[in-house]
């Protein structure tokens, strides 16, 4: 680079156009899997919900998280994930496209890297890719509101999946008879469709399914026992505590406040 830089070819740099994120704001990406109806076709992902593949998204999440710098909580469901960079953030001076290409290399490669730990000898098929975007929040009402409705929309594609191959799977009914079925039900209809046929009660159904995956940053203190020796003084075990921070995994409700009372500091002021 060094003898390019005074290059007369230089003045192309000033091509590249300004995508600085605005300050103060929180910096959302979300990446979404391309083309997933077919992928889980062809991959022959179980229906209504293939925990191989949610698995998989999470771990590949997880590396996002830890690789990355500044990313305070991450929420994902289905073939999506949305990363949530600290409104005080510096990496990358803000830009956009830095951060959000760096998110879904990050993730795609990961997903690749640790697809046998979840899918074991079962081949990947071909490369999968990932599209992202970046959404700024002003507000810590707007940013709540955005989990929010990516929740909400687990909440209705789950409930939704749930009946649909319960009709299929245990109804004997085909898919298109069960789309047929469920034309214009609203949630209490479904939910009813669920009990009254199937003896299900769907707030019993896995939290995985029904709320997703939320990531976040907490401190652990960690003790370890370490064989110490000091000048002058016999060998001996130390226990050593340290605080550690480790990502943790929840499927919890985030659309109310508890959870956001439970853990103040992913939100600043
Ligand atoms: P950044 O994350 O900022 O891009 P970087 O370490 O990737 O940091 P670059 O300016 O992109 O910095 O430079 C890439 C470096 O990777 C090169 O300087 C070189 O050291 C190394 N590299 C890349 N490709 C090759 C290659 N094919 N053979 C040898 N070294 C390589
Ligand atoms: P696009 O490229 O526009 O995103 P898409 O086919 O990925 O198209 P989405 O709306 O993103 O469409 O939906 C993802 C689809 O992937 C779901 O509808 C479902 O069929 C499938 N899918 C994703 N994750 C899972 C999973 N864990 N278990 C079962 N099916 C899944
Ligand atoms: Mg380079
Ligand atoms: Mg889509
Ligand atoms: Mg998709
Ligand atoms: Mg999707
Ligand atoms: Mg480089």
């Amino acid at each position: 680079t060094g003898s390019m830089a005074k290059s007369k070819f230089e003045y192309v740099r000033n091509f590249e156009t300004d995508d600085t994120c605005l300050r103060n704001c929180y910096i959302v990406v979300r990446l979404d899997g391309r083309n997933f109806h077919k992928f889980a076709e062809q991959h022959k992902f179980t229906k209504p919900n293939d925990n191989r593949a949610l698995g998989l998204m999470t771990r590949s999440a997880r590396s996002v998280i830890e690789e990355l710098e500044d990313i305070v909580i991450a929420y994902g469901q289905s073939d999506e994930f949305s990363f949530v960079f600290k409104r005080t953030s510096t990496w990358f001076k803000r830009r956009a496209s830095k951060l959000m290409t760096h998110v879904a290399s990050q993730f795609s490669s990961s997903f690749v890297f640790y697809w046998k730990e979840y899918f074991g000898e079962q081949p990947l098929l071909y490369p999968p890719g990932f599209d992202g975007r970046v959404v700024l929040y002003p507000s810590n009402r707007n940013l709540i509101d955005y989990l929010s409705w990516r929740q909400a929309d687990c909440h209705i594609n789950n409930l939704y999946n749930t009946v649909f191959w319960t009709l299929v799977q245990k109804g004997g009914l085909t898919t298109v008879q069960a789309e047929d079925r469920l034309k214009g039900t609203l949630a209490a209809d479904k939910n009813e469709i669920l009990f009254s046929e199937f003896d299900i009660n769907y707030n019993n159904e896995s939290a995985l399914h029904r709320k997703g995956t939320t990531l976040i940053w907490e401190k652990r203190d960690e003790t370890v026992t370490k064989r110490m020796k000091r000048p002058n003084e016999e060998e001996k075990d130390v226990v050593v505590t340290r605080s550690r921070r480790k990502v943790e995994a929840y499927h919890c409700d985030i659309i109310g406040d508890q959870f956001w009372e439970e853990h103040p500091d992913i939100l600043e002021d």
